[in-house]
Parts: C-alpha cells; structure tokens; sequence
C-alpha cells in the first residue's frame, strides 16, 4: 500500500527511528510532548497502524502483552520455553528464501516474518518428564 503520509505520521516516523528500540505508543507520546510535538494518543495508534500496513513500522507484542513499535522491520526466528519464557534467537533465518517464493506466488507484499518454536529449554527439561 502506497499512499502519502501526513505530518502527524511523518513527524511520528522520524521519532520513532530515532529511537534506538522499540518502543510503546506512550513512550511515543511523552517522547514527541518533550520535543514539543503535542498528538494525543489516539492519533499516536492511528498513526502507527496506517504506517504499518505501508510497511514501515512493525508491531510486536511483548510476553506481558505490550506492544511495541520499531522503524527497523526485523525478522524474528526463535526457540521460545514454555516453562521459563527464555526467547532463543536462531543464528539464521531457516527460511531461505522462502518469503520471495511466497510473495511472488500470491503477489504478496511481504514486510517480515517471524517464526517461533515453542517447547522446553535445556535447563527445564526436569529429569521426572523424561522417564519413559
Ligand atoms: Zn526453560
Ligand atoms: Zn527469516
């Protein structure tokens, strides 16, 4: 989806690559109110869906159910524990293309992808779950 952004989202943008990290719509809020750029909250979410759907901001939803918001598109692969919550980052993406495949297959604007295995790490496998 191509389209032209207003200011609120332009402004809103420029903050958020600013931004080292991703961060919440409240940090955004305070971070603008600080420089003087006063948007209330609702157009701060408003905003960042309408940048999202043109690919250029990436939601992600925390463990404790945050969302939070990112410039850098980033694709996520990793091995999630169950029992502790530990988030294993994979060295590589798995994929290998498989993304161009699918784009070009049902002309598809991919943006990013993540993938994640959920089971028990190491450390909580207890030797009692093991017996046969
Ligand atoms: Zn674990
Ligand atoms: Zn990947």
């Amino acid at each position: 989806m191509r389209q032209k952004r207003t200011p609120a989202q332009e402004k809103i943008l420029a903050a958020l690559r600013e931004c080292p990290e991703a961060v919440s719509a409240q940090y955004l809020h305070r971070y603008l109110h600080d420089r003087h750029e006063n948007f209330g909250l609702a157009t701060i979410y408003r905003a960042l869906d309408r940048l999202k759907l043109q690919g250029m901001v990436q939601g992600l939803t925390l463990p404790n159910g945050e969302t939070v918001y990112s410039a850098r598109m980033h694709n996520i692969h990793h091995l999630t524990c169950l029992q502790c919550g530990t988030s294993f980052p994979l060295p590589e993406c798995p994929l290998h293309g498989l993304g161009e495949r699918l784009a070009g297959e049902f002309k598809f604007d991919i943006y990013y992808h993540t993938l994640e295995f959920f089971g028990l790490c190491d450390r909580c496998h207890a030797p009692e779950s093991q017996a046969p």
